[in-house]
């Protein structure tokens, strides 16, 4: 599903850059189910070449491991995506389910990760896992995975350049970077400006949720549909592309105890944020506290 939000280069243009044929697609492919059958045999008796498998979605392995929950040509898909596994060049997690397991990670369908459970390394191929290329699973999270992160990757991976990972198996070329760098919010936390409703200038870190300076992923440097992101419209990031999403807590509403936030930005030490923070909302500039955009 992410495949098809690309915008540029099109799907299109995409595998024709990329030289890769679309060999199944759930959305795009009209092949008779005897045909789909042939290919499916054909792949896993390594009769056809599998240069990229892409897997939206958790792997289903209940119940009691049988994976019966989630069957696909007449057996648990678990089973068709262990064979593919092995036969691919690349193994693609593409978004946050099939990076980490997601929202039924922890419940009766047994849902994992392809190589993580949450953040915990293994999941459904485990640790020692290598596609055929040596390379593990590259995790592409996101609810859903940024399209454009997607079609960096297959482009990257087809010129033969394969980006870095980060101990989270995601490309740091995508992954590197906070949701907060880049967010056009930066001067309000900067100086505490907060806000307490949607759709407002402020920064939304100290009342409502926002995830942004917690979180690694390519959104407000990859704006969604080439024009905006979460932040950018006063919605608060709720870290999507973190192996722990969905947290178990509520999404629009920051912990805190005392008016501290419980979870401050990403290496940060307490005492000193505490410090720096009341100092810094006490010299915030009118400009800001009015909400203005122009001095
Ligand atoms: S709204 Fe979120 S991402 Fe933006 S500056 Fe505030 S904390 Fe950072």
């Amino acid at each position: 599903m992410a495949l098809l939000g690309i915008e540029w280069p099109n799907i299109v243009e995409l595998l024709e850059l990329s030289d890769v044929s679309l060999l199944w697609h759930p959305s795009l492919s009209n092949m008779s189910p005897g045909e789909y059958q042939r290919l499916v045999q054909s792949l896993l008796d390594d009769e056809t070449g599998l240069d990229f498998l892409c897997l939206e979605g958790a792997v289903i392995r209940g119940p009691g491991g049988t994976g019966q929950y989630d069957t696909h040509l007449g057996r648990p898909k678990k089973d068709l995506i262990s064979g593919l596994a092995q036969r691919a060049q690349y193994v693609l997690a593409v978004g946050t389910c099939a990076s980490y397991g997601g929202i039924g990670a922890d419940g009766e369908v047994e849902a994992t990760g392809l190589q993580f459970h949450k953040a915990a390394k293994g999941g459904f191929l485990g640790p020692e896992f290598r596609s055929k290329s040596g390379l593990p699973v590259i995790n592409l999270p996101g609810c859903p995975c940024h399209p454009e992160a997607l079609a960096g990757v297959i482009a990257a991976l087809s010129s033969g350049w394969r980006p870095p990972l980060s101990p989270n198996q995601t490309p740091l070329q995508w992954y590197g970077l906070l949701v907060h760098q880049g967010c056009i919010r930066n001067e309000y936390h900067e100086y505490r400006v907060e806000e307490n409703d949607f759709g407002q200038r402020g920064c939304l870190f100290f009342h409502m949720g926002c995830r942004g300076p917690l979180t690694h992923g390519p959104c407000n440097k990859l704006l969604w549909n080439g024009r905006s992101s979460k932040t950018s419209v006063g919605v608060p990031c709720f870290g999507c592309t973190q192996p722990e999403f969905p947290q178990p807590h509520p999404f629009f509403h920051t912990r805190n105890i005392a008016g501290v936030p419980l979870e401050l930005p990403e290496g940060v030490d307490r005492a000193h944020y505490l410090a720096y923070k009341g100092m810094a909302a006490a010299a915030a500039p009118e400009r800001l506290m009015k909400r203005k955009t122009r001095v």
